[in-house]
């Protein structure tokens, strides 16, 4: 989301001739979107913000914007209290009227419309917000807290943001949403969502995250079926493969039912490529509950994990892991050895196969199930091809265009 944000952010930028930089001395503005979704970011932010005193110094003119999550935590009072050279503070729950708040230091945008592929999250692909915040209250969790609940956009102003991002040039959409699929705005459901977005112009492939398991029903199944455009890709966070661990997250649903979700959506699809979410160490976790996470990474047949350390997001006592560091990182690397086996040995499946790729460049793109695929010639940056899957390596498949 927060991605999505800064890139959203410097389209407003662009829309009034400011272009993207990597060397501070350059920037007329910064803006620095901060996460707090666990305290590590929250920590990074801060002692980015401490370090942009010398260019505001250097740069007295310049703007320094600080906005998201961590924003919205710390209070834009308590910011610019800390940190006095700041000019401007959004919070997330008021990111979507960054525009305002940009119109009233820089003027209103001269130009409308997406001022520049160069923000596209990868040269084809773009990412369009369908819905803001969230109504679940897992345990761990603090972005209900710093994004407010669940508002979805009206249809329109999303096939809006798609149209005007397809026609700079976009091939792929990521609709996103902490609980994408919970779509529902009057009665448009996320399936017909899905549809509506597949039926534009210009558009190769549809992807979205993060859809919550609750929330699939035979419609999506049914979309997911007849149309090839979108993506045969998941990334549905598990969070845990213990029941009890679940329960006390309140994730709403048990390991058996995951994976019964995961076996329909398969059988259906059955080349579904899925990956997830997991923490350890969250409070209570036992060595069975780990062993449970572990036996599960084989059998959700998982591309992918991303793996995060617990980091307690409130000062409640019983929210606090029973794991100190060194016990902490011991099972991370041993979830993120059993993550890297397992997702050579699903890499390794798709040898032999023809898979559609979306390429990026003349030698690489991804294909359906977002796996990263070489191909030593053929690949025209922007048009689907099928491949003929040769070999793997690490990440990545190798293949060649028929
Ligand atoms: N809405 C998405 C997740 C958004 S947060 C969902 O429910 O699936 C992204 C990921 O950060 C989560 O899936 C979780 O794995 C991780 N995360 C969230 N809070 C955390 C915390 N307090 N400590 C460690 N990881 C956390
Ligand atoms: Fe956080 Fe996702 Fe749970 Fe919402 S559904 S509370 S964003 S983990």
């Amino acid at each position: 989301m927060n991605e999505a944000d800064s890139r959203d952010i410097a389209a407003s930028f662009g829309r009034r001739g400011y272009t993207l930089t990597d060397d501070l001395k350059k920037a007329d503005a910064v803006v620095v979107n901060t996460c707090t979704v666990r305290q590590r970011a929250e920590d990074k932010a801060i002692s980015q913000i401490g370090r942009l005193r010398k260019w505001k110094l250097a740069r007295p003119d310049g703007k320094l914007f600080i906005v998201g999550c961590a924003a919205q935590k710390l209070g834009g009072k308590d910011l610019k209290r800390r940190f006095p050279f700041v000019d401007e503070v959004t919070g997330a729950r008021d990111i979507e009227y960054f525009e305002d708040a940009l119109a009233a230091q820089l003027g209103p945008a001269p130009e409308t419309g997406y001022p520049d592929s160069a923000l596209f999250r990868s040269p084809q692909s773009s990412y369009v917000t369908i819905m803001r915040g969230c109504s679940h209250k897992c345990s761990y969790c603090i972005v209900p807290a710093v994004r407010g609940p669940a508002v979805f956009l009206p249809p329109e102003e999303i096939l809006q943001d798609a149209r005007l991002k397809l026609a700079a040039g976009a091939k792929e959409i990521v609709l996103l949403g902490q609980t994408v699929n919970a779509y529902r705005h009057g009665k448009t459901t996320f399936s017909e969502l899905l549809k509506k977005v597949l039926g534009l112009p210009g558009l190769a492939r549809l992807r979205f995250m993060s859809p919550h398991p609750l929330y699939f029903d035979e419609s999506f199944t049914a979309v997911l079926a007849g149309n090839p455009k979108l993506a045969r890709y998941l990334h549905l966070p598990v969070q845990s493969g213990s029941d009890r661990i679940l329960k006390a997250m309140r994730r709403g649903y048990t390991r058996t039912q995951y994976l019964d979700l995961l076996a329909k959506l398969r059988a259906a699809v059955p080349e579904l490529a899925v990956s997830t979410d997991f923490i350890v160490g969250y409070p209570g976790e036992t060595e069975e509950d780990f062993a449970d996470t572990l036996a599960l990474i084989k059998e959700g047949r998982f591309s992918m994990a991303f793996c995060f350390k617990y980091s307690p997001r409130s000062d409640r006592p019983e929210m606090a892991s029973h794991l100190d560091e060194p016990a902490m990182e011991a099972r991370l690397e041993k979830l993120l050895a059993a993550v890297k086996k397992n997702s050579r040995l699903v890499l390794n499946e798709r040898i032999g196969k023809i898979e559609e790729v979306l390429f990026e460049t003349e030698n690489y793109g991804r294909t359906s199930g977002n796996f990263g695929c070489r191909v030593k010639a053929g690949g025209a940056p922007g048009a689907l091809s099928k491949a003929l899957i040769e070999g793997a390596d690490k990440n990545v498949l190798n293949g060649k265009v028929i």
